[in-house]
C-alpha cells in the first residue's frame, strides 16, 4: 500500500478494444554479438567505414554513432576531401544519418545505394530513448556513453527547436515509466527519478519509477524529413542490391547495411532479433502523454526459440494505408528468428499482455 507521501499518477489507459487494434508489425533488429561494428579502415586507398549492427538501439545511437565514425573517417582523408565521391550502402536510419551529417559538413558527392528504402526496420521501430537505457555490459564503453549523450543532445535540440531542419514534433519528451527494480541504473544516468504508483482507474495499478527526460522519436516523420532533406541537398538514391563490396570503387564507402551486413561482410555475428508490435488507432489524447517500458518474461516459443516478452506503450504519429495511427504496443525479442519463422501467435500475446497491464483483465 502506498504511504501518505507516496505519489500516485492517475493515467488514462490506451483504448484496447477490437476497433482500436490496427496493423501487426513484424520486424527484425540488426543485432551484432557483443558490439555494433563502428570502425574505419583504409584498404588500397579506399576509406571504408562500417556502421551496422545496432540491435534495438539504432535510433538511440544513429546521431552519435555516425558522428563517431565520420570523425575517424576524416582523419584518413586529405583536407580537400569534400568533393570526393562517397557511396553509402543502406537507406535505413544509419545510412540516412550518415548522408545527413556529411551534407551538413559540406560533402557534395554522395550516393545512397539501397536494396529497399521503404518499410524498413527503421520505419517500424518504436523510437524509445530512455536516457538510462541498458545496452548490456559488453556494449557499455566510454565511447558508447559519449555516443548516447550526443544522440540525446541531437533529439533534445530537435524538440526544443534548435535544430531547424526537423519539425519540433518529430520527437517528444514524455515521462517514461520503468520497473522500480531499475531505479539504481536510472539514477546512475543522472536523470531524476520518482517512485510512483500508476493508477489507470480500471482496477489496475502498478508500482513503478517515473523517469524524467524520456524521449519518443516519431521514426516515420524523421525518415520522411531525412529523405526530403537529402533529395533537396542533391544526394542521389540508387535502388540496387550490392553483392560484393569490391564492386564499389568510390574513394569513400560507408557500410550501413544493417542485417544485410551479415552476407556483405561475411559477418556471422550479425543475426536478426525478431520483434512483434501492434499499431493502435483512435487513442484519446490523454493516453498519449506517457511511455511504458518493462520486461515481463523469458520463455521459449513453440519452435524452440528463446523469447523475451516486454510491455511497451508509446504514442505513434503515422498514417499507414489511409489509417491514422496514434499508438503502438509491443514487444518481443526473439534471437535468430527471421521472416521464415514469424511466430505470429506472439501478436495475440502482445495484445493480451497489454490488456492485462492496463485493464487488469485477460
Ligand atoms: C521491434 C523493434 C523495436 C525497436 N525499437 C527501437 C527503439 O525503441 N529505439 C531504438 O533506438 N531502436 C529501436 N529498434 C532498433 C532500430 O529499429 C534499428 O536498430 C535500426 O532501425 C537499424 O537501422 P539500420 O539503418 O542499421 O538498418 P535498416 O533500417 O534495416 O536499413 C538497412 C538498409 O540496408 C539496405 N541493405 C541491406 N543489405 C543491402 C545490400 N546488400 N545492398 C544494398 N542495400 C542493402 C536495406 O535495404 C536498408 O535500406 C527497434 C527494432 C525493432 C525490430
Amino acid at each position: 500500500m502506498p504511504t501518505n507521501n507516496h505519489i500516485i499518477r492517475y493515467l488514462t489507459p490506451p483504448l484496447l478494444d477490437h476497433d482500436n487494434i490496427s496493423t501487426h508489425v513484424l520486424c527484425h533488429r540488426p543485432t551484432r554479438s557483443k558490439m555494433p561494428a563502428m570502425n574505419v579502415s583504409c584498404i588500397d586507398k579506399q576509406v571504408i567505414v562500417n556502421n551496422y549492427g545496432h540491435a534495438g538501439f539504432g535510433w538511440i545511437m544513429a546521431p552519435g554513432a555516425t558522428q563517431y565514425v565520420l570523425a575517424q573517417m576524416k582523419t584518413l582523408l586529405p583536407s580537400n576531401c569534400k568533393t570526393l565521391p562517397i557511396t553509402i550502402i543502406g537507406g535505413g536510419i544509419m545510412g540516412l544519418t550518415a548522408a545527413y551529417q556529411l551534407t551538413q559538413q559540406g560533402f557534395t558527392n554522395i550516393t545512397i545505394v539501397a536494396k529497399e528504402t521503404d518499410d524498413l526496420t527503421s520505419h517500424k521501430a518504436v523510437g524509445f530513448f530512455s536516457p538510462s537505457i541498458e545496452l548490456g555490459k559488453s556494449w557499455m564503453t566510454p565511447d558508447i556513453e559519449d555516443i548516447i549523450h550526443s544522440s540525446y543532445a541531437f533529439y533534445s535540440q530537435i524538440i526544443t527547436g534548435k535544430h531547424t531542419n526537423f519539425a519540433t514534433s518529430s520527437a517528444q519528451f514524455l515521462p517514461m515509466y520503468i520497473p522500480k527494480q531499475r531505479k539504481s541504473a536510472i539514477a546512475a544516468s543522472g536523470h531524476p527519478v520518482t517512485p510512483v504508483t500508476l493508477d489507470f482507474g480500471t482496477g489496475a495499478s502498478h508500482d513503478m519509477v517515473e523517469q524524467h527526460g524520456g524521449i519518443i522519436v516519431h521514426v516515420n516523420l524523421m525518415m520522411q524529413q531525412l529523405h526530403a532533406f537529402l533529395h533537396k541537398s542533391g544526394v542521389l538514391f540508387v535502388a540496387e542490391t550490392i553483392t560484393d563490396l569490391n564492386h564499389i570503387t568510390t574513394p569513400i564507402l560507408i557500410n550501413c547495411a544493417g542485417l544485410g551486413a551479415r552476407e556483405l561482410m561475411h559477418d556471422d555475428g550479425v543475426v536478426p532479433m525478431q520483434g512483434h508490435l501492434v499499431h493502435l488507432t483512435d487513442q484519446p489524447a490523454a493516453a498519449l502523454k506517457y511511455l511504458i517500458m518493462m520486461d515481463c518474461e523469458k520463455a521459449f516459443t513453440g519452435t524452440g526459440f528463446q523469447v523475451k516478452r516486454s510491455l511497451y506503450w508509446a504514442p505513434r504519429r503515422y498514417t499507414l494505408n489511409d489509417v491514422s495511427l496514434n499508438g503502438i504496443i509491443g514487444v518481443t525479442s526473439i534471437k535468430g528468428a527471421d521472416a521464415s519463422t514469424p511466430h505470429l501467435e506472439e501478436f495475440a500475446r502482445v495484445i493480451e499482455r497489454t490488456r492485462q497491464f492496463f485493464l487488469g483483465i485477460i
